[in-house]
Order: C-alpha cells, then structure tokens, then sequence
C-alpha cells in the first residue's frame, strides 16, 4: 500500500512540476516552488506535500531534477519515464541467439541498453535489467520453418547443441567486455525456463487465443484480432498482412499463414526436444521473452528494449502472446535502435560485408584499413543518436578514434593547468546542459558536442589564453569522468593495450604479407611466415575473406 500511495504521489508531483513549470527541464525545483506560491497561492498543501515527495525521493539519491523522456515506439511519441515502482525499474533487452561470433549487429543494441541502464542508475533508480540467452527455438525462417539455427550449427560441427551453446556465449561475453558492456542483473536462457513456457501456452490456450494441430500448438492471430489490436506496435493492419502473407511451403498446420508457433512437435532428426502435453517437442521464439521478462520483472514492468530488426513480428507476437495469457500488456514503455549499416548496405553473410567483433578489434575483415579498439567501436555507436540509423565505413570509424583521443587529452590535460584565482573562460553549465541531453531521451550526438565545446576552452587555457579556478578545473574534471565514463561508459586505453594493439598491428602486417606471397605464388615465403609464426605461439586460421589468429600462450 505504501509503495502504491507513494508512486501515485510522485506521479502527481510530476505532473504538478510539468503543469506550472513553463522551463520545466532545467530549473530546480526550489525555483519552481518560488514561482508557484508567487502565481498560485491556493496551491500550498500541493507543494508542500510535493515538496516533501522530492525531498524524499532526493534523500534516497534519486536525482529529480533531470527527469527522463524516452520514445515509446508503442506511442510513437516521447514520453516522461515514469516507473511503476519508484525507484525500482524494470528493464529486459532481447539478448543473442548464440549460433556465431558476435557481429557489429549484436554491438548497438548491447551498447544502447548499457547506456540506458547506466543512466538509470546515475538517477538513481534501482534497475533490474534482464537480457536473455537465446538458446532454442529461434528457427532458420520467422514463419517458424527452417532448421534450429543452434542445432543446424551443432549438427555441421558434431557438437552438442550445448556446446555450441556454451562456447559462443562465452565469446559473447568476452565481446561484451571488451566494449564495456556492463552484465545484466539476470541472464536467463531459453532452455532453463521450458515449463515456464509451456504453462504460458497453457493460459493462452485456455482462453481461446490458441490452438492445437499435430501436436503443435498455433496462436491464433486472426482470433486475437478480434478482441485487441494485433500489429499496434508495428503499426500494421491484419488485413494488409493477410492480402501480402503468401502461403509458405509446410504451413499448412496453420489456420492462417501469419499464426505463429508456440510449441512445435519436434520432427524425428531434431535433438532439442522436451516432453509436453502436446508433444515431444521444442517452445517458439517469441514465447521466451515473454515468459522470462515477465517471470523476472513481474506481470508489468517498465522498459523491454531491441532492435528495430526484432519489433516485427518479434515484439508485436510478444504483445499479442502477454495480452492473450493476462489480459493485459506487460511492457510500459518499449525501445528500439536503429540498424547499422556498411557503407551504406545492409550488412549480410552474402553481401560479404558481415563484420565480427574480433574482426573490427584485429582489423582482419578485407573491408577494413586497419583494426579499431572496442572503445573507438563504442564512441563510434554512441556519437549517433541510438533511433537513427548508423552507417560503418573506416573514414568515419577513424574520425571517432581522433574525437574520442581528443576527448581523452582535453581530460587528462586538466592535471596539468594551473589554478588561476579566476576563471575567465566560459563554463556557461556544462553539467546541466549534458545532463538535459541525456534526458533527452538519451540524446548522446548532443551531450558529446558539449563536451567538445569544453575541449576548446580546455584546450585553450592550456595554451595559455584564459583560466580556470580550481573550483572549475574540479567540476570539469568531474563532468568529464561521470559522462565519458560512467554514463559513456567509455574507457582510457591503458599502455597495456596500446602495446597489444602494437602487437596486433605487426601480426597482422605479416599475415598480409603472406597473403600477398600467397596471391604471387611464393609458397616458399607464405608458408614460412606461417610456421615461424605458429612456433612462437600463434594459431593462424585462414579464412575465406582473409584470416584469423590468436596467441596461445
Ligand atoms: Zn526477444
């Protein structure tokens, strides 16, 4: 009762502070309160109890002065982020199915979200962010045909469906680090939550929203249709997909052509199989994250982020698969990134242009010049604003090198100015400024300009034009470290990894060079760069558009 009574207060403090504040944003409150009792005699009790309401959520380090708008793709609009449990927030991202090698398509929504979930908790809220492990069920086809693309990659290796399971999520991980992909509170797996899964399909069949056919069970999207709004999130009409949807080969289980599987029966070569009512079989796609978000976030929760590639059908059946068990959405605000695309294609395994994680951190893809740090990577993704798009191309991953290193000098250049008395530079609210572009609904492209704009008078007064008090070198210092780093979640790159890059740098330059020896026919000169290189410890794998190493040690 008390955390219902209290969300309602803050609720009603938000929209007391958004009806009578014309510069709502970026004033404080006590200047609100000012205005207010001038303006708005009547008013009193409301701001005393409103005022007590910020100071308590103050107390807690809940910073309401820079209140956040996030764009809800559901509304189509920004909106004021409002949690349902102040300050606790639910977040659940959409994580990998993990088949490969981490790509450049797995790096933006994993570095949007982490940016998100950072900020949220510099506000001091309590997030609970969940990002799940897709480890079954997400088949080859999205019209639920297709071989598993787990068990397609294990039967092609002779591995257990686990095994390829286990060494890519560790490869994703390793990724995640590298890019300072902070890890979410829960991982959960698809496969851990299979009774879960299947006592959802049991509501949905119960009312009504499902049905069985050969030991499959189908939602029934046409029914649904009926009672709720299938296609609200992706702003599609059922009519128009059932005019366009042609009848795909081995759907004929299905009423309709765009029904999708919650359960399949598993065919006698498929090895990831699980006992049900229904069938021996395997749950569908779009059931887990329904289940797992649901499970660890409660019924409804706050924020279910992904990228724009997943909103259909893959967010719309989750809306349809939450409304058709609990009779009523599970997801308050939804967000979605923008793609990523290469020199201005779309990025695909048969447009030659799919780049891994490892490919872009050792420079070893044929599309690139040379190798880019995760960090470059990150700042890169983050000098877009995350709902458009982004496109890769080496002159602008080596423009953000040189942005994100002149960043970095202007910060570490602040040790050695001196104190002047006075400042005489403009500082004109550095801090404010970044912090109303965050809140922006997490508008980076801008907080990264005015930082730069600091870099100038950094950079200036260094040079000996102007001055800092010591007081202003401290809060610039401090901007600097709490957006570059803990919001950013950029990281200097230490000597260490300068020597690495180094290192990196001159196998690769060998490995080219033995290419090249390759490509004229001198075997001589190629396999010896190989064997010299093998005996000192490195494992070189070629590979169809150029190589791949690694250092044994
Ligand atoms: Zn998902």
């Amino acid at each position: 009762m008390q955390g219902f009574l209290m969300n309602h207060l803050f609720y009603l403090a938000l929209v007391i502070r958004i009806t009578y504040s014309n510069h709502l944003i970026s004033n404080t409150f006590c200047d609100f309160q000012q205005t207010l009792n001038k303006e708005e005699k009547g008013y009193s009790l409301f701001i005393k109890l409103t005022s007590s309401i910020f100071v308590y959520f103050n107390q807690n380090n809940f910073h309401m002065e820079h209140i956040l708008s996030i764009f809800n793709t559901l509304t189509r609009k920004k909106e004021l982020f409002v949690p349902l449990n102040p300050p606790f927030t639910g977040l659940y991202v959409c994580g990998p199915t993990v088949y490969g090698d981490p790509h450049l398509g797995h790096a933006r929504p994993a570095i949007t979200f982490d940016l998100l979930f950072r900020y949220l908790k510099n506000l001091g809220y309590k997030v609970r962010y969940v990002r799940n492990i897709t480890d079954v069920g997400h088949l080859e086809n999205d019209a639920d045909a297709g071989e598993d693309k787990i068990a397609k990659k294990a039967r092609i290796e002779q591995l257990e469906p686990m095994e390829i399971v286990q060494h890519y999520t560790e490869r994703y991980h390793k990724a995640m680090d590298k890019l300072n992909v902070l890890s979410p509170s829960i991982e959960p797996r698809a496969s851990g939550h299979i009774i879960e899964q299947q006592q959802m399909i049991q509501q949905i069949l119960d009312n009504g929203f499902a049905y069985e056919k050969n030991g499959s069970v189908y939602f029934d999207v046409e029914k649904y249709n009926k009672s709720y709004s299938y296609g609200k999130l992706s702003g599609r009409i059922l009519e128009d997909l059932m005019a366009n949807t042609r009848e795909l080969d081995g759907q004929g289980e299905k009423r309709n052509p765009f029904d999708f599987a919650l359960w399949k029966k598993a065919s006698p070569e498929h090895i990831m199989r699980w006992p049900s009512k229904w069938s021996d079989g395997f749950p569908g796609w779009h059931l887990e994250c329904s289940v797992m978000s649901t499970r660890y976030l409660g019924e409804v929760f706050d924020i279910h982020g992904g990228g724009m590639d997943l909103l259909f059908p893959h967010h719309e059946c989750e809306i349809a698969q939450s409304v058709a068990a609990q009779g009523k959405e599970a997801v308050r605000y939804w967000m979605h990134n923008n793609m990523i695309t290469i020199n201005g294609q779309k990025m695909g395994k048969s447009l030659g242009n799919f780049i891994t994680l490892d490919e872009l951190f050792n420079g070893t893809h044929k599309l690139l010049v040379q190798a880019y740090s995760p960090m470059t990577i990150r700042f890169f993704i983050l000098q877009a604003h995350y709902r458009s798009t982004l496109d890769f191309s080496n002159e602008a991953l080596q423009a953000a090198e040189k942005g994100m290193q002149r960043l970095l000098n202007a910060y570490a250049s602040l040790d050695k100015i001196t104190a002047a008395d006075k400042t005489t530079v403009d500082m004109a609210g550095l801090r404010q400024k970044c912090f109303d572009a965050m809140s922006d609904d997490l508008n980076t492209p801008i907080v990264i300009a005015h930082l730069f704009d600091s870099v100038k008078t950094i950079n200036s007064v260094a040079a000996g034009s102007g001055s800092l008090s010591k007081e202003d070198i401290d809060e610039l210092r401090n901007v600097f470290s709490l957006f570059l780093f803990d919001i950013l979640g950029l990281q200097a790159e230490t000597n260490s990894s300068d020597n690495s890059k180094t290192l990196e740098e001159v196998v690769n330059l060998m490995l080219n060079l033995r290419m090249e020896a390759k490509s004229r026919k001198d075997f001589e000169t190629s396999d010896k760069i190989r064997n010299e290189l093998t005996k000192i410890g490195f494992e070189i794998k070629d590979k169809k558009d150029g190589f791949e190493w690694t250092l044994k040690v």
